[in-house]
């Protein structure tokens, strides 16, 4: 199952791996686009007010449909000046974070919602298969080696 921690090191590889070629993929920007990777599990806070007896499932659950997630990211952009990018910049994020999603079985997700009720998931990992999160700590330690390496050369380059 995608945990917060492969979503927030797929973003980030993500964002990094731009960042070799668009200089829009700052470190802030990076930041923005992980966030919105983990806009759509708002809703787990759920879990957590179930534990207390209230009952928030019909009204948060929608947050993890694409049309909740981007409802949420637009309502978050409105608060900063520079609103578009910070939207298209969540919306990265929340696109990454059902890219993940989308490889669970899990009974589908209802990415169309509302205009098809249609479930899709392409079904290649468990929700309890925990080898997403190993695969993403690999890959974002690749990233990572290769973005030292990279500015250790452009360093070079510059000196
Ligand atoms: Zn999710």
């Amino acid at each position: 199952m995608p945990d917060w921690i492969a979503h927030v090191l797929v973003a980030w590889s993500l964002t990094t791996i731009l960042g070799f070629r668009f200089k829009q993929f700052s470190q802030s920007n990076s930041a923005i686009v992980i966030f919105g990777a983990l806009i759509p599990d708002i809703y787990k806070i759920t879990l957590l007010l179930d534990s207390f007896g209230i009952y928030m499932h019909d009204f948060l659950n929608p947050i993890h449909l694409p049309i909740g997630s981007i409802l949420i990211a637009a309502i978050i952009s409105l608060f900063f000046v520079n609103r578009k990018s910070i939207f298209l910049f969540l919306i990265m994020g929340i696109s990454s974070h059902y890219a993940l999603d989308l490889l669970l079985f899990s009974g589908g997700m209802e990415i169309f919602y509302p205009f098809s009720p249609l479930k899709f998931q392409i079904g290649i990992i468990s929700v309890t298969d925990f080898n997403i999160t190993i695969v993403s700590i690999i890959l974002a330690l690749s990233v990572y080696l290769a973005y030292k390496k990279y500015n250790k050369k452009n360093y070079f380059n510059l000196v």
